[in-house]
């Protein structure tokens, strides 16, 4: 390793950069922070988009924070605090009727549309939950990783794989078949071999879709389920919450985390290029030109991003370029903030009075067919006629996000092109997809387009602009069988270690994937501390 004032550069404060950044310094590394936007937190962030009104402009909800990392980084003593939702989903249904979900009342909702099914709730809970902990068993490991090299090189890779094909080996034989399900078939192949009724198919087949530009019958859309089940808010499994002054409260308690161990963080200064000594990351270049030498440079950027803008191509073998070029990138996401002057009024649950429904995930998508007609027309079309849109309301929950009596909204809408088909510019066409969005939620709570008093609109392309997601792509890369695990971002460089020496990546672009997870921020960094180990040694 070069001699460096700065132990390891961190290229980007996402929130896995920051947790990165944390861990390292924990070990006593001198670690700097560069982050291109004027805040850390990359897509957890909290911002006011019209005067009084605040949100959290792109990620909304949390679940999938690793408690290991919220106890790590002691993130309540910096300030976070996450309160759980009153109910979980509240679905408003075509024909006046609805669906909740929610702790005590599942199963006698359901049962309003098929007794069988809610006869079958607790086994599906317990089917999919039995999946979901070999997940959250795996989310903080590095995944075994094809290396180069002889035996000795290879096997504490085999060891890992050992170890992992004897977790699954302990499973029960029908955990084993869910997992095969669940890793293989469509959301909606495994929903339909559950239940029969299209509420409660739509209400969990909802996750297969989110940030998923597919449709819930595409193979491998139930993997996507599965990703959104594995989380718990306050050792609740499986629940979804809000965190006190928006998700952003999330990163910016990283970023006291990280500082009081002596992080330094500096946000307006992007980096254009990773330096270059002998096939070894020494360093980085600014968008001002400022070069800074480090030890190692870490990564948060989507990797494609990383290794097809901001590292020299004659740097990286031609198979791993030609397959970063390929890495599949592009939700099928567009994000809205509204300013309301008041609560939803919903014709199947009439009243403008607070009440739970309007604390929960409101998803307007009534069946899994809704969704896949939702994702067919925007591949021919560009955006869905009728798109799927969850509403959370978080001031419901969160007086600090809106002035007193008024509200924010976060809708999250899917399904619309990452680019569009007829090769136009989703400048040409943001406002007249976000009146669409807002006509949605109109349709079923009729008083909702005259309550809005500004709105903050973001297709894929300003996603993109905005937080570097290439495509929109809120994971930083599908979630498909072929980006996971040791695949994640490929074969041979899953341990957080790239083709170039002394360059990590530590974004959700590497196992365990996107969501607001902290996970890949905090196994880089053990990858990063066992380099440094072993040249000490
Ligand atoms: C619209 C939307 C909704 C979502 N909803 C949820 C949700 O409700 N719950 C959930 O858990 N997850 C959600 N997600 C997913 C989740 O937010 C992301 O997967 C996660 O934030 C990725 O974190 P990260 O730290 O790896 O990367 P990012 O958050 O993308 O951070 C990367 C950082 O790098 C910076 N950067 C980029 N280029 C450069 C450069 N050249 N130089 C310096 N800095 C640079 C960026 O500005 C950014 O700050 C959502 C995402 C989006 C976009």
């Amino acid at each position: 390793m070069p001699d460096a004032l700065i132990d390891a550069i961190i290229i980007g404060g996402g929130h896995n950069g920051l947790v990165c950044a944390f861990y390292l310094a924990r070990a006593g590394l001198k670690v700097v922070v560069l982050e291109r936007r004027d805040v850390v937190g990359g897509a957890a962030v909290t911002e006011e988009f019209h005067p009084g009104f605040r949100n959290s402009v792109a990620a909304y909800t949390v679940s999938l924070l690793n408690p290991k990392v919220i106890r790590d980084m002691d993130l309540a003593r910096h300030g976070l605090r996450i309160v759980e939702r009153p109910l979980a989903n509240f679905l408003p249904l075509d024909d006046g009727n609805y669906l909740k979900l929610g702790a005590g009342k599942t199963r006698a909702e359901v049962a309003r549309f098929s007794p069988r099914d809610a006869e079958r709730l607790d086994a599906y809970a317990a089917h999919l939950d039995a999946a979901a902990d070999l997940l959250r068993d795996l989310v903080l490991q590095t995944p075994p990783n094809r290396v180069q090299g002889g035996w000795l090189a290879a096997l504490p890779e085999l060891i890992k794989a050992g170890n992992l094909g004897n977790r699954v080996r302990k499973l029960s034989l029908s955990t084993q078949r869910e997992l095969l399900d669940l890793f293989t078939k469509s959301a909606g192949e495994y929903l339909d071999g559950w239940f029969d009724s299209a509420p409660i198919k739509a209400a969990y087949g909802f996750d297969s879709v989110v940030g998923n530009y597919a449709s819930p019958y595409s193979p491998g859309s139930a993997y996507v389920l599965l990703h959104h089940v594995f989380g718990e808010v306050n050792g609740k499994k499986g629940a979804w919450g809000h965190a006190i002054g928006g998700m952003g409260a999330i990163t910016q308690a990283m970023a006291k985390a990280a500082q009081a161990l002596g992080v330094e963080i500096r946000t307006g200064c992007a980096v254009d290029e990773v330096l270059m000594e002998k096939g070894r990351a020494t360093g980085v270049v600014t968008a001002k030109g400022e070069r800074l030498a480090a030890r190692v440079v870490v990564s948060n950027l989507n990797p494609r991003l990383l290794y097809t803008r901001l590292v020299d191509p004659a740097a990286l073998p031609d198979d791993f370029l030609r397959r970063m070029r390929a890495w599949r990138c592009g939700s099928g996401t567009f994000r809205m903030n509204v300013a309301l002057s008041e609560l939803p009024d919903f014709s199947c649950l009439p009243g403008r009075e607070m009440a739970e429904h309007h604390g929960s995930g409101i998803v307007i998508a009534p069946s899994l067919q809704y969704m896949e007609r939702a994702y067919h027309d925007a591949r021919s079309l560009g955006w869905s006629r009728e798109p799927i849109v969850e509403m959370l309301i978080p001031s419901t929950l969160d007086p600090t996000l809106a002035p007193a009596g008024q509200h924010v909204a976060s809708l999250f809408c899917q399904h619309v092109a990452p680019e569009l088909p007829d090769g136009s510019s989703w400048d040409a066409h943001r406002d007249t997809v976000a009146d669409l969005m807002i006509a949605t939620v109109d349709r079923h709570a009729p008083n909702f387009k005259r309550s809005v008093l500004g709105r903050q609109i973001m297709t894929p392309l300003d996603l993109e602009r905005t937080f570097g997601l290439v495509g929109g792509d809120i994971f930083h890369g599908a979630l498909g069988l072929d980006q996971l695990f040791a695949a994640r971002p490929m074969l041979g460089h899953a341990d957080y270690r790239g083709p170039v020496a002394g360059l990590y990546t530590c974004g959700a672009g590497t196992h365990p994937g996107g969501g607001v997870t902290g996970a890949p921020g905090h196994n880089a960094a053990r990858e990063v501390l066992r380099d440094f180990a072993r040249r000490a040694r």
